[in-house]
């Protein structure tokens, strides 16, 4: 049995291969490599460059690797680039999940982890922010992933196939032992930037609005650890070996900080000042994110181990670091 995990060059996917691999999984990677790094592969795993949606390359694999469970990372995640370029989301995010199901469904692959987003719920009226909240994407992004839930909610229902959907708040961080890391070019998120500035790949980064209702007027979001976001997948992979059916479930802490914490974490752990600028607010940010987090917890009996700010800018600087001497080399 082996486990084929869809973008596993990417950030996340590329954490969840390690955790597969310390687990003594058998891990195949399918991906295309348009954004993520062959490097980023463990050795241990097999990689497999090519698209998600090669039915007859899929299909391949599943069967000459006997693959049981499907991890599926690859999409494209930008929320203002699916703004302006809605079909390429619905191509990447939904028309290429729905091939990618089809080739589960034909081959009997029964269990189906997705990587879906707290995007789903748009602009929560209130927060924390359940699961049962009604869905409200506000962006093709959030509606492309919105879709997926809902195919494998219907193909679940019509077939031997289980699946479990994870709505991932904000991924942070780096595997603590540093094998892998947010290599992404261009990352706009915001402890990558402003482990970036610290580190002094960019001479300044800028504060989207300082103007929210909140305490002290920046946005708050709830930052998970990625490695405690990739055991949550893990611990969904033997739930559904179980016979334990599918799951919705969302992956954050529970527990919201404001732009201005996180940047002022940074500062705290890299012992450097950097210069912050504040400019208007970014067009579709909500005021405040955060999970309702026990579904999670009780479903899976997830127990994080990073819950700490500080530790996840610690592992996100330190990559950053080893980042910055790997690219000078
Ligand atoms: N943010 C910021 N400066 C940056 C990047 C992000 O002020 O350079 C803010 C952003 O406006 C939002 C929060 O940080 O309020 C988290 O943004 P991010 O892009 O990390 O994640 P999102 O919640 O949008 O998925």
């Amino acid at each position: 049995m082996s486990v084929l995990v869809t973008g596993g060059a990417g950030y996340i996917g590329s954490h969840m291969v390690w955790e597969l691999l310390d687990h003594g999984e058998e891990v195949v990677v399918l991906d295309r490599l348009s954004t993520g790094f062959d490097w980023a592969v463990a050795d241990a795993a097999t990689l497999v460059v090519g698209d998600i949606a090669d039915e007859a390359l899929v299909d391949d694999i599943i069967r000459k690797h006997g693959i049981d469970a499907i991890v599926h990372f690859a999409g494209s995640i930008i929320v203002p680039e699916s703004v302006s370029d809605p079909l390429g989301y619905y191509l990447n995010n939904t028309v290429k999940s729905q091939s990618l199901i089809a080739s589960a469904v034909r081959c009997g692959v029964r269990h189906f982890i997705f990587s879906s987003t707290a995007a789903v719920y748009g602009s929560p009226a209130s927060f924390p922010v359940g699961e049962d909240t009604e869905l409200r994407p506000e962006s093709p992004y959030g509606t492309s992933k919105m879709m997926t839930e809902l195919m494998l909610r219907d193909c679940a229902a019509a077939h031997d196939f289980a699946y479990t959907a994870l709505r991932y708040f904000n991924v942070s961080g780096a595997d603590p032992e540093l094998r892998t890391g947010q290599s992404t070019k261009g990352a706009t998120h915001l402890i990558k930037v402003a482990c970036e500035t610290a580190t002094g790949k960019r001479d300044h980064m800028d504060v989207f609005g300082t103007d929210y209702d909140t305490p002290d007027g920046t946005c708050i979001r709830d930052y998970i650890h990625v490695s405690d976001l990739v055991n949550a997948h893990y611990l969904a992979l033997l739930r559904m070996r179980e016979g334990k059916g599918s799951l919705v479930a969302n992956c954050g802490y529970g527990k919201g900080y404001s732009v201005l914490e996180v940047i002022n974490a940074v500062k705290d752990v890299a012992q450097t000042d950097f210069d912050v600028r504040t400019t208007g607010r970014r067009p579709g940010d909500a005021v405040a994110i955060v999970a309702e987090a026990a579904r999670c917890r009780r479903e899976l009996a997830w127990q994080p181990r990073y819950d700490d700010l500080k530790t996840i800018v610690t592992h996100a600087l330190n990559w950053e670091t080893k980042l910055t001497r790997r690219n000078r080399q």
